[in-house]
């Protein structure tokens, strides 16, 4: 399979700029006060945890073994008592209160924590679907659903676990490496050189293990945007994929994609697999180290250039802390694991919320209002891309009210034509203008509210009938509803269906008939009332019956306002103001019926044509 080749996309998104700091600058400083009691609480459970291991310690060598004053680091061992008894009780009731505020703070941690990660992540959900939503036509064309969907999908919940799991560890082992270093520094300097002489050697193993990672994962990010491609596009066209019994090729397409996100993932793995043992090794290492030497210690005096006395009490203290760094230690290659992943996922989520819209509003852009309805197109010239132009200076005026057909031989440029007055794209040259104003100029939501659109293929969202009429003027009343599907003709076979207007239709609309369908894109249209309203005509799903009655509501929808339609049948568009003959991006031929046949151009040709075919 050819790699996918840069789209605007990954450009951007190699743009990006420290990512990570991205998202904590702009989605986690409004979130601090969570990010704070976390960090506190974090702290706290910590640092109590450390407290028994070092309690057991002060009371092996002042109450067990020897009579030495009773003595916890850092504080003045004039606040303790003198006496065994009382001595073996505080112990006891210290060891106790650690493990509960241990378990108290490690609650609130918990909680703090999830909060801040949680909410972070739904403000770069909305935020990246709002942004990605503005996004123009063109960027639609270009990118795959699968790679956007993984965007939103994969890459988010990457963050999240990062936010989550990630922060929570490294905050645990910053507060453990730190809390043990200050606890065995101050038992025995000596001693706890040695012990910790582990952890750089651990640092340099994890700068290893990034250095190699990071393309590694890149790889198995793009792997997986590429597999959630292929299984999207599958089950999107699984008609089409059934229809020609092509199942097996899809399963090998999808073989082939879930291949190579297993090498990839494999080619991380097999990194991981030097890098966690080696830890571990090192972690243990630094354990049976500190075991020999401590232990020799305490029976032959100290060892080669170590001086001074090492009591069983501090001894106890180094082995049970020196356990206690192996985890939190281990967690450094899941926390790398989890920062490389949300390195990349947070470069492509901003990389998807820093591309600009091609068709925004301008800065000056004033409403439509009080719409007549006049349509002009003046010198358009349009191409999808720089290489190809689809319309090549495109004339011609709309009076309000007229209809204007648009007839002409399939990928002349007729949809294309139409798109340009919904703004779903920019001309390249010239200007579309509604009442005179060219609609560059106007807000997009002010001129989609008076253009409206049925287009071939009629999308219906999954939900009821009822509320796919109502798609964009959510607050109509059902009596609204079933006025526009009355003069659309719709309401009989809706009537008829088990929950009438809150039959569900089933996904992208499939329990309806294309004729439905369209009948139900024609009642959104008519209760949306757009003074202009732009129609592309169905092809071939509907029988004659069918369309005389779609062209029924047609008329009626068209008779009280400007409409152009794409026309494929000429009977339907006989008495039209207007016949636009479109070949090859231009205007060929211009006039009505009787204008055009009398001409015995182009026009006359295809409606003999068809004529002929309709009458054979
Ligand atoms: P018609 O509606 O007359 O059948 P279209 O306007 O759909 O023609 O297409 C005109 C030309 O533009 C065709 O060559 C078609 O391949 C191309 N085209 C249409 N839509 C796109 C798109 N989204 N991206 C790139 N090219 C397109």
């Amino acid at each position: 399979m050819p790699e996918p080749e840069d789209s605007v996309f990954d450009r951007y998104r190699d743009r990006v700029d420290r990512p990570i700091r991205r998202l904590f600058s702009v989605y986690g400083v409004p979130e601090w006060p969570y990010f704070a009691a976390g960090m506190v609480a974090n702290v706290v459970a910590r640092v109590a945890s450390l407290l028994p291991p070092v309690v057991l310690g002060a009371a092996i060598d002042s109450v067990f073994t020897g009579d030495a004053p009773y003595d916890l680091p850092l504080l003045p061992a004039s606040l303790f008592p003198n006496a065994q008894a009382a001595q073996f009780e505080l112990s006891a009731a210290l060891i106790a209160g650690s493990f509960v505020v241990t378990a108290v703070f490690t609650y609130l941690y918990g909680v703090a924590a999830n909060l801040f990660a949680h909410r972070v992540m739904h403000d770069v959900r909305t935020d990246s679907f709002a942004k990605m939503q503005a996004l123009d036509m063109s960027f639609f064309d270009d990118k795959q659903t699968g790679e956007v969907m993984s965007v939103l999908n994969n890459d988010a919940s990457n963050l999240e676990v990062f936010l989550d799991d990630a922060l929570q560890n490294s905050a645990r082992l910053v507060v453990m490496v730190a809390g043990i270093t200050v606890v065995l520094v101050s038992e025995n300097w000596q001693l706890a050189v040695v012990t910790l002489s582990a952890i750089p050697l651990m640092f340099v193993l994890t700068r290893w293990f990034m250095v190699r990672a990071a393309p590694r994962y890149e790889r198995q990010r793009a792997a997986v945007g590429n597999l959630n491609t292929r299984l999207e596009n599958s089950l999107a066209g699984v008609e089409l994929v059934k229809s020609n019994a092509a199942e097996d090729h899809e399963t090998g397409r999808v073989t082939d994609a879930s291949y190579r996100f297993f090498q990839d993932t494999m080619d991380v793995l097999r990194l991981s697999y030097v890098y966690r043992p080696g830890m571990e090794l090192l972690a243990g290492l630094s354990f049976a180290v500190t075991f020999a030497v401590g232990g020799y210690w305490l029976l032959n005096g100290p060892p080669l250039f170590l001086t001074g006395s090492l009591s069983p009490g501090a001894f106890v203290t180094f082995i049970f802390l020196t356990q206690r760094f192996v985890t939190p230690l281990a967690e450094v290659s899941n926390i790398v694991d989890q920062y490389e992943n949300a390195k990349a996922s947070s470069a492509r989520v901003f990389g998807l919320m820093d591309i600009p819209a091609a068709v925004a509003d301008a800065d000056d852009a004033t409403e439509l209002t009080d719409v007549e309805g006049r349509v002009e197109y003046d010198d358009v010239t349009f191409g999808y891309d720089d290489e190809d132009t689809v319309l090549d200076g495109v004339s011609f005026d709309a009076d309000p009210g007229d209809t204007v057909a648009l007839v002409g031989p399939t990928g002349a440029g007729k949809s294309t034509l139409c798109k340009l007055l919904l703004r779903l794209y920019d001309v390249d040259d010239g200007a579309v203008r509604v009442d005179g104003h060219d609609v560059r100029e106007v807000t997009l939501d002010s001129l989609r509210e008076h253009v409206g659109y049925v287009s071939q293929d009629t999308y219906l969202f999954d939900g009821t009938i009822a509320e796919n009429v109502a798609y964009g003027e959510f607050d109509a009343t059902r009596e609204e509803i079933v006025a526009a599907a009355e003069a659309a003709d719709a309401h009989e076979f809706i009537r008829d269906l088990p929950d009438g207007y809150d039959t569900e239709v089933g996904e992208r609309g499939v329990k309806l008939s294309g004729g439905q369908r369209q009948r139900v894109a024609i009642a959104r249209a008519i209760l949306a009332d757009p003074e202009i309203m732009v129609f592309d005509e169905a092809t071939s799903d509907v029988d004659t019956e069918t369309e005389r009655r779609i062209q029924e509501s047609l008329d009626d929808l068209a008779a009280d306002r400007t409409a152009v339609v794409i026309a494929h049948r000429l009977s339907t568009v006989r008495d039209a103001d207007q016949i636009l003959v479109v070949e090859d991006g231009e205007l060929t031929e211009r006039g009505t019926h009787d204008d055009l046949l009398a001409r015995e151009g182009r026009y006359a040709d295809l409606w003999n044509v068809q004529m002929t075919t309709l009458d054979g």
